[in-house]
């Protein structure tokens, strides 16, 4: 799917993770217990507490039932979706709307109250 992203989006995500999130700082959050909580507590972008955002979406890897650590999981609050989309090429948002149209059947109330305009976000 990324292959499919414009060049401009691609450096805006990766500028956009590097320098507001900083994955190579959330390796903190690992522990041999691996708890979920310390990774998603707080927005990952601008850090605003999880429980004091509008709205917000989580992300992570699995494999089955299993987590993969580092750097997922993690929050991002709707003003940072917000701001990732509007870094985005109207090619890649095309790209990503017939990626999500072709692979999810949701129904249409499933996107209504998204801060993103009826878009997934990108995480
Ligand atoms: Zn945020």
């Amino acid at each position: 799917m990324a292959q499919e992203f414009s060049d401009e989006s691609q450096q805006a995500l990766a500028t956009f993770f590097t320098e507001r999130v900083r994955l190579n700082e959330r390796s903190q959050f690992l522990s041999p217990i691996n708890v979920i909580e310390p990774w998603i507590r707080h927005c990952a972008a601008c850090d605003t507490p999880r429980n004091k955002t509008k709205s917000f979406s989580l992300g992570g890897i699995l494999l089955g039932d299993t987590m993969i650590y580092d750097p997922y999981p993690l929050c991002l609050c709707g003003d940072c979706e917000e701001e990732i989309q509007s870094l985005l090429s109207h090619q890649t948002l095309r790209a990503w709307d017939d990626f999500v149209q072709t692979n999810f059947d949701c129904p249409p109330e499933y996107y209504r109250d998204l801060p993103t305009k009826r878009r997934p976000a990108l995480l």
